[in-house]
């Protein structure tokens, strides 16, 4: 099919939480359609419209803009209720929603007993992953297993019966061994989940040929990543990371269009670095740098609210993050949290536990949490950059600064943002 539309992916370069919800936001303006392709309700992205806050977990941020088209794709796992609390409050808070949002029939369904799987195997392990404990392990080892529930199958009640119950003896088996025997409510929560089935069906639509017609026809498509590429499942600091591929490519396996239509890769990366949960983070502030960025940048999980580690940019992740999503531009976000700095650093390499030095990083996870990181040191701005609008006016310093990172990274820099707000992001070129 000749595509006349076009198709651009938003990717996460850190370890999430990069602000790819405001991102998508301000991109999703010129879209028609947003779609999902990995994670489930563990992504949190926090969207202003004006001054109110929206916490989207599952639903594309794309609904918050009139008339665009949201779906989840088949590389999803999808929570049924807690996608239509999230449905229900956006229709109370007066989005309209009629024929706008689609679910992928081939998308999994996340259910109960994977959130209590997920939790009991979180508590009882020695070595903790840092997971929200919302089941999207459990969620994605039942898809590899062969074992999951898909939306298609509440389509046919004996087949939904029959998968379900051998899920739910298996799980709480397993339940047993760990020593958590937490399934009194297990039937009821069940029940409510499935008794929403007819509702989902409602939604659901093929999401691969759906938006291969659209760009065929013209449409603007974006496809939105969640979490980061460094929790990506094969390319990430494993085992800390998420269980699915977060990475541009699996946006076309996890929405069902072919690499060949993507046009465009932009990846988001914060003007430093955190990260939440466990594992390592090789460019860790001091412990009063810490606090004082994390409380600046209001660096506290929007799904859990934990509080997450903050560190300076890191170009050995980001340039890695541009080589293996394939970069076309990248979006800066939150400059305006370094104002008040004197200086800012930026880790161009790291020195290995046995004394060589990388550009490279490292695929042992191990060495990532005793590597050194070499820095380069620029000055601070010392100026408040969050009225700014046009590259040009930010102050040198900043300007020097996203020059080096898009430099170190080796992606144009295209997008900064400079604030919470839909209209604090400057256009760059
Ligand atoms: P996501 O999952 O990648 O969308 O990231 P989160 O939503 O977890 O975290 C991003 C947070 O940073 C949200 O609260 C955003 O409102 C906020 N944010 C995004 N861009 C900017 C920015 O440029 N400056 C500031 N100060 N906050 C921002």
């Amino acid at each position: 099919m000749r595509q006349k539309g076009s198709c651009v992916v938003v990717v996460g370069c850190q370890w999430g939480d990069e602000g790819k919800g405001k991102v998508v936001d301000v991109l999703a303006e010129d879209a028609d359609i947003v779609a999902r392709y990995q994670g489930g309700a563990n992504a949190g992205h926090t969207v202003h419209v004006g001054d109110d806050p929206f916490i989207l977990h599952q639903i594309p941020s794309g609904i918050l803009h009139d008339g665009k088209r949201c779906l989840l794709g088949n590389g999803v796992v999808l929570d049924i209720q807690q996608f239509f609390e999230e449905y229900d409050a956006l229709a109370a808070r007066g989005v309209a929603l009629e024929g706008r949002i689609g679910v992928s029939r081939r998308a999994q369904l996340l259910l109960p007993y994977h959130k209590l799987l997920d939790q009991a195997v979180e508590c009882a392990a020695v070595e903790k992953i840092g997971t929200t404990g919302r089941g999207i392990g459990p969620a994605y080892e039942d898809k590899a297993g062969r074992r999951g529930v898909r939306v298609i199958d509440l389509n046919d009640a004996e087949r939904l019966h029959t998968r379900v119950a051998a899920a739910k003896e298996r799980v709480c088996r397993r339940l047993d061994e760990l020593g958590a025997g937490a399934t009194r409510t297990l039937d009821e929560a069940m029940d409510q989940a499935l008794g929403l089935g007819t509702r989902l069906l409602a939604l659901a639509t093929d999401t691969g040929p759906e938006i291969s017609a659209a760009l065929a026809a013209g449409s603007r498509v974006l496809l939105e990543g969640a979490q980061g590429t460094a929790l990506d499942l094969d390319h990430g600091t494993y085992p800390f990371v998420t269980s699915s591929n977060t990475t541009a490519a699996a946006a076309a396996t996890g929405t069902g269009i072919g690499p060949t239509a993507i046009d465009e890769v932009v990846g988001v990366v914060k003007a430093y670095t955190t990260r939440v949960g466990e594992g390592p983070l090789p460019t860790a502030f001091e412990e009063g740098m810490d606090q004082r960025v994390r409380e600046l940048g209001s660096e506290f999980g929007a799904t859990t609210g934990r509080p997450r580690r903050c560190g300076w940019f890191d170009s050995v992740l980001t340039r890695f993050a541009a080589q293996v999503n394939g970069l076309t531009g990248l979006a800066v976000t939150k400059l305006d949290v370094l104002d008040t700095l004197d200086e800012v650093r930026i880790a161009t390499a790291y020195r290995m536990p046995d004394g060589t030095v990388t550009e490279r990083f490292p695929a042992d996870t191990l060495s990532l949490g005793r590597v050194e990181p070499v820095y380069e040191t620029l000055p601070g701005w010392g100026t408040p950059t969050s009225q700014v609008r046009r590259l040009e006016d930010l102050p040198r310093n900043a300007r020097v600064y996203l020059h080096r990172i898009e430099e170190l990274s080796g992606a144009p820099v295209q997008w900064v943002s400079v604030g919470t707000r839909r209209s604090q992001i400057i256009l760059v070129g």
